[in-house]
Order: structure tokens, then C-alpha cells, then sequence
């Protein structure tokens, strides 16, 4: 027994060696809102962060002016970037200095910033996207996208940290309600929130009931209890789906939001997004959804929609995908699963159809084989979306259901290791997926740059 023991430990021990080095900042401070005019002022500190050397950049939203970034000992720093500053999505890269040059694995860093957004609540803005910070008049809403908090980013790796453990005090005289995404809502105009597990923040503030079901949190929401029943019905029995089929509890409530944009667009148009564990949806109610009488979504298309939210997490929280297969590991996974979870619902004749629709709509498309993409963004939305649960449904085709389950649940259990083509590989082979079924596999539907004509 002792033996076997060593030997368990030792085997431990070289997986930590070859893990990716994935330390998770901590975010402790206080941000303060004002809802009227706009105004969002934050004093942050983040803490240990993850040593990479100079390589490193802090963004926050252009938005934000900074008052001052200084070290753990109160020391202020000079940054770079404040002046004809290089921007990157939303933010702008600012880099801390110590003497001449980058301050190099600063540890600990406090930023003090403010930030000055229009209020829309007329038909001027042209454009609301995820990233943006939106105040409507009536909500605040800032997603870890728009960098409304110091993100870091590795340039090295081309990776921006966003996810962070956390313990913020939010403030909003005219807000009621106060949401950070990783812990509940809160009744303002102050409260704390926290999270210990890693999680991207996403703030909305403001103005707006909140509805609860044992599964998940509803905000903004103005749902009967029979829709809230019947909402719950279909979460519940996704949870239940996947959790059995990957061996892993399903711990977190889905938060579900819907937020009026700050861009007036045409009737009919519905518009989601997701910062796990919140999908946020504009242009529709939630409630209309579902029909009272059968607890169904009146719309089946829905149903994978909101499923391949619900495998988020754990594609993209149990799992936290980075290399070269980031998005693969991130999107088509939860895609896999989004049909599969469908399929258990509408039956297999279902999924054959969506996956021969799929692979008709994508006979003219042309992949990087999975095993040559060498930069993430090879696999392109198309890619990750639609034609990488192709490649599962391929692989599902030759090994069958019951190993790719396995498969996938080998990748939620060795999170924190380089997600690349190795990776994918050596999950298979833990999975019992022969050698010679991987060939199989790789020549029929890795190697080729369309494979769906292989799509039975
Ligand atoms: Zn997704």
C-alpha cells in the first residue's frame, strides 16, 4: 500500500512540474458609483500576482484616468503609457515603473483610477457590445471584458488575466441593488462582496428586482412563478445531464440578467453574452420563454442556447483552457455538450440532423489542422463554434458516447496544464481511446482542412 502511495505522489508531483504556472491575483478595494451621472471611481490593490518578469502590462478601460499606481509599501510609480498609450481592446497598457525600466514582478500593486461614461437614456449611442460600460438611467453594467478593474496582461503568452479571487466593497447612493459576479446580489447603497474562487468580475448596480429558484439568481427580471418554475425545469435538468455524464458535481447558480442596451436596436433583435456564471440577455424577457403550460421553451432552439451556457461551467471554470487550443477547449467543448444535452432531450434523430446541417454549411470551410494551430486565434469563431464540435462528433463517431464522456471529464481534472493538441491526446489515451483509434481519428478528421464529408 505504502508503495503504491509513493508512487501516486511521485506521479502528482511531475504533473505539478509540468503545469503552467497559473497564479491568481487577488483584488481587494473599493469601487464607488454614481448612477446619475455616470461616475465610477475605484481603489484597488491587486495582490499576488503571478511573477512574469516585465512581460506584463495592467489594462484598464480608456475611460479611466489614474490618480496613482503604487507598490506595497505605498511607494508611488511612474508607468509608462499615459501619454500616446497603445490600447488593447477596451484598454489602455499601462506599465508600471521602477528606476529606468518595467517594474519587474511587482507582487502587489494599488491603483487608484476614475472614470467618467455617458448616461444613455435617449437614441445617441450607435453601438453597445460586451465590452462596454453602460449606464441606462436606470443600471450600471461593466463585464470583465470592458476592464472596469486593473486586468493584467501576460505578453509573453498573449493571455489576459481576468480571472481573480476577490473582496471589494461596492458603493452606489442612488443604487438599490448591487451584483459582482462570483457572489449573490446585495440590496445597496454599500455592500461587500466576495469571491474565493476564481472569477471574472462583472458589476451591475442599479435600479432592478431580483427573483431566485433554487438553481439560479434572475436580475432584472419581472418573471411569473410559473415561468420562474418552469426556466428552473430546464436548468435543473441540464445540471443534471451533464453533471452525470462527466462525473462532476455542478456547484454554481446560473445568474441570469436581463439589461437594457444603451443602443436602440430594432424590435426582434436579441443580442446575449456571458461572464460565467452570468448569460445576460437585451431584447428579450426570459419569461416569455417558456410556456407556463408544459414547462418547455417554446422556441427548442433555446434550449442548446442556454445549455451551452450551462456547460461553461465546466468548460471555461472547472477547466480554464490557455495555449493553443483555448478556444477549442473553451467553445467547441461547451458546443459538444450543448447538442448532446439537446440530444438527450429531443432524441437522436435530433442531433444527427444538427450535426449534418452543420457539416453541410460548412462544406466549403477550410481549418488549420487542430495539431498545426500554433497561435489561439487560428481557430476562428466559425472554427470554435461550429466546426470544432464537428471534430468531437467525428472522434464520437469512432470511439463512441460513453469514451468521449470519459475524455472529457479527464480534461476536467487535469485543469491548469497547457490545453494544446498534447493535451487533447493524452486525455484520449486516459480515456482508453486505443492508439490506433487516435490514428483513425487523426486521419480522418484532424489531418484534412474539411472533414465533413466524414460527418455521418
Ligand atoms: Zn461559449
Amino acid at each position: 500500500m505504502l508503495s503504491r502511495k509513493i508512487i501516486f505522489l511521485l506521479a502528482g508531483l511531475m504533473e505539478i512540474v509540468s503545469a503552467v504556472q497559473a497564479q491568481v491575483p487577488h483584488l481587494t478595494g473599493t469601487v464607488r458609483i454614481n448612477m446619475a451621472q455616470g461616475l465610477i471611481s475605484c481603489d484597488f490593490t491587486l495582490s499576488d500576482l503571478p511573477r512574469l518578469g516585465k512581460d506584463y502590462q495592467v489594462l484598464l478601460n480608456k475611460g479611466f484616468n489614474i490618480k496613482a499606481i503604487r507598490d506595497s509599501a505605498g511607494l508611488v510609480l511612474k508607468y509608462g503609457g499615459f501619454y500616446n498609450g497603445k490600447m488593447r481592446g477596451e484598454g489602455l497598457c499601462y506599465t508600471p515603473q521602477r528606476g529606468d525600466s518595467t517594474y519587474a514582478n511587482p507582487g502587489t500593486l494599488r491603483i487608484t483610477y476614475t472614470g467618467a461614461f455617458p448616461v444613455y437614456t435617449d437614441t445617441l449611442n450607435f453601438i453597445d457590445f460586451k465590452g462596454l460600460i453602460a449606464f441606462n438611467g436606470k443600471t450600471l453594467r461593466a463585464t470583465d471584458q470592458s476592464k472596469w478593474y486593473p486586468v493584467i496582461y501576460d505578453t509573453r503568452n498573449d493571455r489576459l488575466i481576468e480571472q481573480v479571487t476577490y473582496r471589494i466593497i461596492v458603493e452606489g447612493a442612488d443604487a438599490k441593488m448591487l451584483f459582482v459576479n462570483g457572489d449573490s446580489p446585495k440590496a445597496g447603497p454599500k455592500a461587500i462582496f466576495e469571491s474565493k474562487i476564481p472569477a471574472a468580475p462583472l458589476l451591475f448596480a442599479g435600479n432592478y428586482p431580483i427573483q431566485q429558484t433554487p438553481g439560479a439568481w434572475f436580475l432584472n427580471t419581472k418573471m411569473t412563478a410559473a415561468e420562474l418554475s418552469g426556466f428552473e425545469k430546464n436548468i435543473a435538468e441540464m445540471k443534471q445531464f451533464l453533471s452525470a455524464k462527466l462525473n462532476v458535481p455542478y456547484h454554481t447558480k446560473n445568474v441570469f440578467i436581463e439589461h437594457e442596451p444603451v443602443e436602440r436596436f430594432q424590435q426582434g433583435r436579441v443580442w446575449g453574452f456571458v461572464n460565467f456564471p452570468v448569460i445576460a440577455f437585451a431584447g428579450t424577457s426570459l419569461g416569455r420563454m417558456v410556456d407556463t403550460r408544459t414547462s418547455a421553451l417554446k422556441d427548442s432552439s433555446d434550449y442548446p442556447f442556454i445549455a451551452h451556457e450551462v456547460a461553461h461551467y465546466y468548460f471555461g471554470n472547472v477547466l480554464r483552457p490557455n495555449a493553443t487550443l483555448f478556444w477549442f477547449f473553451l467553445e467547441s467543448t461547451a458546443e459538444y455538450l450543448a447538442v448532446k444535452t439537446a440530444e438527450a432531450k429531443f432524441g437522436k434523430a435530433w442531433a444527427d440532423a444538427h450535426f449534418q446541417k452543420q457539416a453541410k454549411d460548412l462544406a466549403g470551410f477550410k481549418a488549420i489542422p487542430l495539431d498545426q494551430i500554433r497561435n489561439q486565434d487560428e481557430v476562428s469563431g466559425t472554427y470554435r463554434y461550429n466546426y470544432g464540435p464537428l471534430l468531437l462528433r467525428g472522434l464520437e463517431q469512432i470511439v463512441g458516447e460513453k469514451r468521449m464522456y470519459r475524455l472529457l471529464e479527464q480534461c476536467l481534472r487535469a485543469d491548469g496544464q497547457l490545453t494544446d493538441y498534447a493535451f487533447f491526446k493524452k486525455r484520449a489515451a486516459e480515456a482508453g481511446i486505443t492508439a490506433n483509434e487516435w490514428l483513425q481519428f487523426e486521419k480522418t478528421f484532424i489531418r484534412t482542412s474539411n472533414a465533413t464529408a466524414a460527418i455521418r
